[in-house]
Parts: structure tokens; sequence; C-alpha cells
């Protein structure tokens, strides 16, 4: 059993229950994606529910796209859907269609009109919503409300036929237009849309409402617990009046609700995204500051921490914000033991070791991850000029500060004892080199236990050192919710000569820096691009 499957919340108690007293002999979910956008890190949390849920339980998941809106959809959407949902680890029982069930559904319209419980009503819209009511005061019924259940058969037939106009008329379910619950109010159950479908074509004009297709879409499935976000609950008794009217279900499904995922300093909603995409804002769905699982798996992101992340954060009742820094946590988390460390310099200060031959230059020794000793160690080369990290020098010290300054011995990880002599500075002040002198003695690994130095700083070699493309980037949204006009910062740094050898998509870590991918798409030998995945410590300010 994994650790998702032990764990427990409040729809799995309710599960618990319906097994107990019988209600469902198996557990049977579904995620319902409709395919008009790439799906993002709120959608994850949905499959992953679904998904372990049923693992918990020994069951099924579907995928059904949930198309029953005759808008275009892309069968890019629909791929990139199916990438993201293998690439977070899951696999589903079946790939459905809910326009498949177009038949069912109309067959359970004309049952209701049967029943007396649908009318063709010829309110426009503007109408319907007039009659509709407030919160505190009850609607109006439609004056077409009570039309002969012959009467309607014939106009719904006609609707279908194509007779009317888009807008003209609908179908209605009959229920109570005094409800405390709006949903109630005689909700419309299917529309005309003169709009051919991407799967149907021409074969239909009029097309269910949601309200009333998703819960014939879990039915038809033998879905046991449709999980839905919050804003469903009030839609609820609509989806069980649905089943229980049109009754051609004997053991219909449970529609359970949990609080949508919310995320601080991004956005969760496809049109948003897709608005972002269309103006240039990002580069694509996949631009790695997108909250799209596309992008978080462009930005280096693994489905592990993804997953974790669901897991933890758990299941609520109610809506609340996730600060962005617990995924970056369950990211670094997962990481740490993952990935080989690279060293790599940003802002690079050149170092001459002046008493190092200038013609000579050798191997020294780094582990991979200091704290996975079986991910082994590799060799990087040492000479007389290196680069170090700008971070990593002060030409007049803070209090405390244990890295390169003037005067003070450092270890140059993997290599030796380094002590910086002199600051020699370019005509405008800038530095143009540290002369440093090392101590032959003190190579790692050779055992020296002469003097101890509190400072240990990385560096490349400089002959062979590599240029390389940092992106580094930044929440899509300031604090207060407005957009961030600096999303993105580019660095060049100097690297290893081994990161060339590195594969599209592969992760490591920059000393000091953080964690970063090599660019799935943008990575070559010429021009390495690495994404910044996520920085050593959080970076979110209170
Ligand atoms: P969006 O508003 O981004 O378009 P949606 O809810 O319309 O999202 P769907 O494709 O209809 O997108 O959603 C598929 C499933 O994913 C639904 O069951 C929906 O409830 C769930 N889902 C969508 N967003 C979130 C979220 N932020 N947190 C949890 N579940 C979500
Ligand atoms: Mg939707």
């Amino acid at each position: 059993m994994s650790d998702a499957e032990k764990t427990t919340n409040f729809i799995h108690s309710m599960i618990d229950k319906d097994l107990e007293d019988g209600v469902y002999k198996e557990v049977y979910t579904r995620f319902p994606p409709e395919p008009n956008g790439y799906l993002h890190i709120g959608h994850a949390k949905s499959i992953c529910l679904n998904f372990t849920t049923a693992a918990k339980y020994g069951g099924h998941v579907n995928l059904r796209y949930d198309d029953t809106n005759p808008v275009k959809e892309d069968v890019e959407y629909v791929d990139s859907i199916e990438e993201d949902v293998k690439w977070l680890g899951f696999q589903w029982d079946k790939r459905l269609w809910a326009s498949d069930y177009f038949d069912t559904m109309y067959e359970a319209a004309v049952e209701l009109i049967k029943k007396g419980k649908a009318f063709v009503c010829d309110l426009s819209g503007e109408e319907i919503k007039e009659y509709r009511g407030t919160l505190t005061e009850p609607g109006k019924e439609s004056p077409y409300r009570n039309r002969s259940v012959e009467e309607n058969l014939q106009l719904f037939e006609e609707m279908k036929a194509g007779k009317y106009k888009d807008g003209e008329k609908v179908l209605r379910a009959k229920i109570d237009m005094a409800s405390p619950n709006i949903n109630l109010r005689d909700p419309i159950i299917y529309r005309i849309a003169h709009t051919p479908h991407h799967n149907t074509g021409d074969k239909w004009c009029i097309y269910p409402m949601y309200d009333f297709a998703h819960p014939i879409e879990d039915a038809i499935e033998g879905i046991t617990h449709s999980i839905c976000t919050l804003e469903f609950e009030d839609h609820r008794p609509l989806y069980d009046w649905v089943l229980r009217e049109v009754g051609f279900w004997p053991n219909p499904p449970r529609q359970i609700e949990f609080a949508r995922l919310n995320l601080t300093g991004t956005v969760m909603s496809k049109r948003y995204l897709k608005a972002m995409v269309d103006d240039g804002t990002v580069e694509g769905w996949d631009d790695p500051r997108m909250p799209t699982i596309a992008g978080i798996r462009r930005r280096g992101y693994t489905p592990e921490a993804v997953r974790n992340f669901c897991e933890m954060i758990g299941v609520a009742k109610s809506n609340s914000t996730i600060e962005y820094s617990v995924l970056e946590g369950c990211v670094r988390d997962d990481l740490k033991e993952k990935v080989e460390s690279r060293n790599v310099v940003f802002d690079p200060i050149k170092v001459v070791i002046t008493n190092y031959p200038e013609t000579q230059s050798e191997l020294c020794t780094i582990e991979n991850n200091a704290q996975v000793p079986e991910m082994g160690t590799r060799q990087v080369p040492f000479s007389r000029e290196l680069y170090v990290d700008g971070a990593d020098f002060m030409e007049v010290p803070v209090k405390k500060y244990f890295r390169l300054f003037p005067g003070n011995e450092v270890r140059f990880k993997g290599a030796y004892f380094i002590t910086c002599n002199e600051v020699v500075k370019n005509e405008d002040g800038s530095i143009r080199e540290l002369r440093c002198t090392y101590d032959p003695e003190t190579k790692s690994g050779s055992g020296f236990e002469g003097r101890k130095v509190k400072g240990t700083i990385h560096f490349v070699d400089a002959k062979t050192a590599v240029p390389i493309r940092i992106r580094k980037y930044n929440y899509l949204l300031n604090e207060d919710g407005t957009p961030n006009p600096n999303t993105m910062e580019r660095i060049d740094a100097l690297a290893e000569p081994s990161v060339l050898e590195a594969e599209p998509g592969e992760r490591f870590q920059f000393f000091r820096h953080g964690y970063y991918v090599a660019d799935s798409k943008l990575f070559t030998k010429d021009t390495p691009v690495f994404n910044e995945i996520v920085g050593l410590k959080s970076s979110w300010k209170k």
C-alpha cells in the first residue's frame, strides 16, 4: 500500500459508511475534464483524489471528457490531458466522451416530459432570469409551465429537428419556483445551439446543460462517488433530482464536494491561463511560469512532488488558499536526494592561484550528492585560473562572513585551502581578478588536519568552464493579486563542463543556488538553457 492509500479524509469516511451500509459494493470514480484548455495544479488535486481514492478501495477510475458543450474543442487539449494524467503516474480504466451519451440524455429528457416533470418554455433568457426571483424572493412560474405532455413532447421533438432558432425555446425541469435553492427553480436542462459538435457533427442542435448531463454521465458509467468542487454543493439537490426522476438507474451515484485548490501567486482558471497564452504574457501553455501541469513539468517539478503536495494539503470542506511555498517545499524535499550537484557560478569573479604552475592542471573529486553517497562522485578540473561565485566574495566582509575576502582562507570544494591576497581592479573600479595562493598540503581527501577553515566555496576551472543560460522565475501574481510584470530573469553563468552532457529534462542542484532543469525545449549543447526549478530556501516573504 502506498502512503496515499493509507491516508483518510472525510470523503473516505463517507465511502467507508456507504460500503458498510451496502449502498455500493465497490468504488468507481471519474475525472471529468472539459477539453477546453490544459490541466493545472487544481486539476492535479482532483486527479490525485479520484485516483488514490479508487486505488485505496481497489476500485476504478474513468477519464471522461465532459464535452457536452459544442464549443470548439482541440485535439491538442485532449492529448495534453492524457499526457498530464499519465505523467502524474495514473492510468484510467476507460476513456470516455460524455457526448457519446447524447441519445440516452435525450431519452431521459423525454422521460421527464412524459412524467410531467419537464416542459418547453418560450421565455427569453432575459425573462427567465427575471422570473427566477432572488435569494430572498421566490420566483414566478413560467406561463408555459402547464403545457400538456403531448404538446411538450411535440415541441421538444421540433427543437431537436431544428425548427427553432438558438434561444427561441428551452426545455426546463418542472421542480419548484419557490424553492430556497435557486438551482431548483425550474432549471434549464436543454438548450438550442445550431453549432456542430466535434464528435456528433450536425446530428444535434439541442444540447444538455451541465446539471442535467453530469449526473446522467456518472450514472451511465456506474460511478459510485462523483467527486467535485464545492461550488456544486448547491447543485447536489438537482443532481439527485435528475437521477431520481429519470429513474433509469436503480443505484445512482452520490455527489461529494470538496474545496478547490487555490494557490497564492498564481491563477487557477483555464480561462485566465488561456488569455495569458493568447496575449503573449507567457510563451505557451507549457511555459515554466504557468501553473499548468505541462508548465510545472517543464519547470522541472516531479510528479512525486506534486502527488506528495496533494496528499499533504489534504481534502478540505471549505475554501482556502495554500501558500505557493508549500508546493515548492514538496519539490525541494523530493529533489534533495534524487539529483546530482553541479558547480555553477553566477556573477563570476576570476581567481588566479599565483603559486599554482601555469602549465599544470588536475582533477578534483566531488560527491554527486553529499546526502546520498551511493550516488558516487565525479571529477572537476582545477588549474591556475578559476571562477568563483559573485556571492562567495566580499571585499569588505560583513560580520560572520566566512567565504572569500582579502586575507581569508577558505576551502575550494573538493580542492585546496585558498587564501585571497589581493584584489585587482579594472579602471572603472570593478574587480578584474582575485590573486590568491593555495596550500598544496590541503587537498580534499588527503587527510590534512593541520588547521581548519570556516568556509567552503565552489568554483569552476576557467579554461574548461562553459557558459550556460539560466531562466529564473517569479510568481505570476504579486501578493496583492495584481499581475507581476517581472516574471522571468535571465542569468548568464559559468558551469563545469559536465553540464553539457545533460539530457533535456534532466535535473540538478547547482551549489548554493537551488535546483535546475535542462529545459526540455530549449536546451542544446550549443545553447545550454536551464530553468530554475526552485531555490534552496523558501523565497516567500511574509
Ligand atoms: P477551470 O475553472 O480552470 O476551467 P473547471 O472546473 O472548469 O476549471 P474542468 O475541466 O471542468 O475545469 O474540471 C475537471 C475537474 O477538475 C472537475 O471535477 C473540477 O471540479 C476539478 N477542478 C478544477 N479546478 C480545480 C481546483 N482548483 N481544485 C480542485 N479541483 C479542481
Ligand atoms: Mg468546467
